[in-house]
């Protein structure tokens, strides 16, 4: 079987959940080896319990802060040396950018956030703010693919983990450009929005009180999102922002809360699996795009919701 190449997401050598998904995509392709850029011992144990058949350790000592032009040097070599069937790399900002880069030097197609890759290496793709799903494929080298979180629920599985330090050479050209300092953001509890699992988002309904959406979120453990109403308002940070000119997310669950459903809006969260909306309007055009809705005053709403979970819950 082939190896397929799975570029691991972690900090501080803490393997996150998109490299179990990406793990979990891997296998539908081939033997996945994971490559692990980075500093101490490589996390072999938690890559094995999602099926990593091979763990390329590459010591990052050199390039830390180096951006990414050097990860995308570590990728081209490995692959040179390896010769995988496909290179998967979680859709980040950063990753999207190794990847373009990769593709350059190995001379290989690229396809960025793939909602779901078949055994067939046709990856689905969801396009113009939502409007098309596009089914696409490589057709040249070897086919590199970011992946976007939650395409694919992580499956254990046990692999073989077979350890094997890989030394780059990185030229000088790919470290013109380094981060001094970094510091980084304040954690709320909260999953990263992107992420999450769950999104519960607040909008101009909130009136800028997000007390009852964030209870919810709380009780559901999901991410908070906003809307781009809300964020212009002061009430929540731009990081807050779901949609066009905020951030995309794809959850298991979307509750939109006193948001009205503009399309600027829905471009960032249509593709959530399930959508609930709580509004007062019956017509506004979030409805049009729900599973389940309810028209009524989210002060109200939200905290009898909360009320109900907890309850189960405890
Ligand atoms: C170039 C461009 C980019 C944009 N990018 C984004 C983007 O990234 N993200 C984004 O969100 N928007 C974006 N917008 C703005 C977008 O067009 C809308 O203006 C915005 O999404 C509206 O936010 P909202 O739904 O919170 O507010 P509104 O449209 O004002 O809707 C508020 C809703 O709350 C309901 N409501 C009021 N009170 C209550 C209550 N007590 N209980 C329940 N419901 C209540 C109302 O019925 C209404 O439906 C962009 C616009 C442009 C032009």
């Amino acid at each position: 079987m082939s190896e397929i190449l799975v570029l691991v997401d972690h900090v501080d050598g803490n393997v996150r959940k998109t490299t179990n998904e990406l793990l979990t995509i891997a296998r539908r392709l081939g033997e996945p080896s994971a490559v692990f850029i980075g500093s101490g011992e490589a996390p072999v144990e938690a890559l094995k319990k999602f099926g990593a058949e091979k763990v390329y350790a590459v010591d990052d000592a050199e390039i830390k802060g180096y951006l990414v032009a050097p990860k995308a040097e570590v990728l081209a070599q490995l692959a040179e040396k390896c010769s995988p069937a496909a290179i998967l790399i979680p859709s980040s900002a950063e990753g999207k950018e190794i990847a373009g880069r990769l593709a350059i030097k190995i001379e290989s197609g690229v396809i960025t956030d793939a909602v779901d890759v078949a055994d067939s290496g046709v990856t689905t793709q969801s396009v113009f703010a939502g409007s098309f799903t596009v089914q696409a494929k490589v057709t040249k080298g070897t086919p590199i693919i970011t992946v976007k979180p939650n395409s694919a629920a992580p499956e254990e599985v046990a692999g073989a983990g077979a350890l094997e330090q890989f030394a780059a050479t990185i030229s000088d050209g790919a470290k013109t450009a380094q981060i001094v300092a970094s510091q980084p953001r304040q954690a709320t509890g909260r999953p990263e929005l992107t992420e999450a699992a769950i999104v519960v988002s607040g909008g101009r309904g909130t009136g800028g009180d997000f007390t009852a959406v964030e209870a919810l979120a709380d009780s559901l453990g999901a991410a908070v999102g906003a809307s781009r109403a809300a964020v212009d308002s002061g009430w929540k940070p731009h990081a807050f922002q779901v949609g066009q000119t905020g951030k995309v997310v794809s959850p298991q669950l979307y509750v939109a809360n006193g948001i009205s459903g503009a399309i600027q809006h829905r471009a960032g969260m249509q593709t959530s699996k399930t959508i609930v909306a709580v509004n007062k309007d019956e017509e506004a055009p979030i409805f049009e795009l729900v599973d389940f809705g309810v028209v009524g005053d989210l002060h109200t709403v939200l905290p009898a919701l909360t009320e109900a979970i907890n309850e189960r819950k405890g």
